[in-house]
């Protein structure tokens, strides 16, 4: 379908970032908000941000001009989207105002118009309820700033047509924008989902007063972050913080309600950055952290990596995104350079089960229990994309000898811990397709093979 025309309801933080995208790749851009106000501020920061493109050297003073003359703002839904091909919903995170928004635009557009939706974790089916086609409603999920973030979570719900996934799809690739289809409606998609665990996790390492948050924050930039995780809470802010975790109480675990700072903070409007004072005072501008906290020795990083491979893992067994998807998604809406699976890779599944295990008894939290497959002792093959290969655990207990599933290779087991892989096909000893999904079901079992270090 032929792209050309699009509209952005909602021109706050997101929707004016997108409604710049789309103009600087030469769209003409209707910019929609019920408050003039925010029209305003919205095409100010549009047009600092071309400005700082310019200053760059990004674009040229005549493409900032020209981007800024495609964007129209207006106050009339109905009127702003009834020529788009493409509208973007980026309005406040409420299910209620979200559902109201998209039957409106159901009504109001052209019965051949894609319906996207910012939402940061809320599903596109229930997004889409009211809509009279929601093969058409889609997730298009910008990060913060769109500008300068290429990643798109492109969401499918439950009803959205192929057709309205691969159109978006195709128009972020020719946006140069970097689109990861997001397969299952999931809550929070695959960053948000992925980051939830942690937020839960440092909620109640708050609520525990197992350390302070300077000491917290001290202990994760010393391990080379460039923020800590409550001055990154203090930034987004309390409020959506505390709302995406009662979103997550709802539809995935009630241990999502076991935080009781965040709503503590919200009800005494102390929502971090945005109102000068959350785990830190914002007030200098600039979160008061005491530079010379010490770093807590009551934190690891694989505590926090644990927790994020076990998110992956479900994510993977669910079927919402592919391991490399899942990386790219974490590295780009993170902003960092390693994601969940590579870091998987590096670690035994026994070490992060038993991680997890602790947490999950230590904080009374079954979100953090190990998922099936790291139960199983299949996170290498859920991380490496082969869940559906190794059906079965390893063979441990048997250490001399192959177990009966290998009929064309053999396993041989010292006691310094080298195991010998030998192919047993006589008398050619060929190599066909059995031998090679045989061979890579053994490293990937022996791979999770404490009694294995060396191949
Ligand atoms: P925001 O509060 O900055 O902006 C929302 C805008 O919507 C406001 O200007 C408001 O006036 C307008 N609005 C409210 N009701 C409206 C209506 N009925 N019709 C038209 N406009 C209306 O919010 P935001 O931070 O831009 O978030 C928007 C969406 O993007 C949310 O779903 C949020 O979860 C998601 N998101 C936010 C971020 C972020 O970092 N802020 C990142 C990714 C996704």
């Amino acid at each position: 379908m032929d792209i050309t025309k699009i509209a952005v309801v909602g021109a706050g933080e997101m929707g004016h970032g997108i409604a710049e995208v789309f103009s600087l790749s030469g769209y003409s851009v209707n910019l929609i908000d019920i408050s003039p106000e925010a029209l305003k501020n919205a095409l100010s920061g549009i047009a600092d941000s071309l400005g700082k493109l310019v200053k760059k050297g990004t674009i040229t003073q005549d493409s900032a001009e020209q981007a800024k003359k495609r964007i129209n703002t207006l106050t009339d839904i109905p009127a702003g989207v009834k020529d788009a091909d493409l509208v973007i919903e980026a309005v406040p995170e409420r299910l209620d105002l979200k559902s109201k928004i998209f039957k409106q635009l159901g009504d109001s557009t052209k019965a051949s118009a894609i319906l996207g939706s910012n939402t940061s974790n809320i599903r596109i089916t229930q997004i889409a309820q009211d809509v009279k086609n929601p093969a058409r409603v889609v997730g298009t999920h910008f990060f913060n700033p769109p500008v300068i973030i290429k990643l798109v979570e492109i969401v499918k719900g439950e009803k959205t047509s192929d057709e309205t996934v691969s159109s978006v799809y195709a128009l972020m690739q020719k946006m140069g924008r970097v689109p990861i289809k997001v397969n299952k409606d999931t809550p929070g998609f695959i960053v948000n989902r992925i980051n939830a665990s942690e937020m839960l996790f440092f909620g109640l390492f708050f609520d525990k007063n197992i350390a302070k948050p300077e000491e917290a924050d001290a202990f994760i930039r010393s391990q080379g972050m460039l923020m800590g995780p409550y001055e990154l809470l203090d930034f987004i802010g309390i409020d959506v913080i505390n709302s995406s975790m009662l979103y997550f109480a709802k539809e995935i675990s009630p241990d999502f309600s076991k935080v009781k700072v965040y709503a503590d903070l919200v009800n005494k409007n102390m929502l971090g950055k945005k109102t000068g004072r959350g785990f830190y005072d914002w007030s200098a501008g600039r979160p008061a952290i005491i530079d010379s906290a010490k770093p807590t020795d009551k934190l690891s990083l694989i505590d926090i990596f644990s927790l994020e491979i076990n998110e992956a893992v479900k994510l993977i067994e669910a079927g919402v995104a592919s391991p490399e998807d899942i990386d790219t998604s974490v590295k780009m809406g993170m902003n960092r350079p390693f994601g969940p699976i590579s870091v998987a890779k590096g670690l035994s599944n026994d070490e992060v089960k038993q991680t997890l295990e602790k947490l999950a008894k230590d904080f009374d939290c079954q979100v953090f229990a190990p998922a099936e497959s790291i139960k199983q002792g299949r996170m290498r093959d859920a991380v490496e994309g082969r869940l559906q290969v190794a059906k079965s655990p390893s063979s441990a207990g048997n250490p001399s000898s192959a177990p009966p599933k290998y009929k064309n290779i053999t396993l041989e087991k010292t006691k310094e811990k080298v195991t010998t892989l030998s192919i047993n096909r006589p008398k050619l000893n060929l190599i066909n397709n059995d031998v090679l999904d045989e061979l890579a079901l053994a490293a990937s079992e022996l791979w999770n093979d404490g009694d294995t270090n060396v191949i």
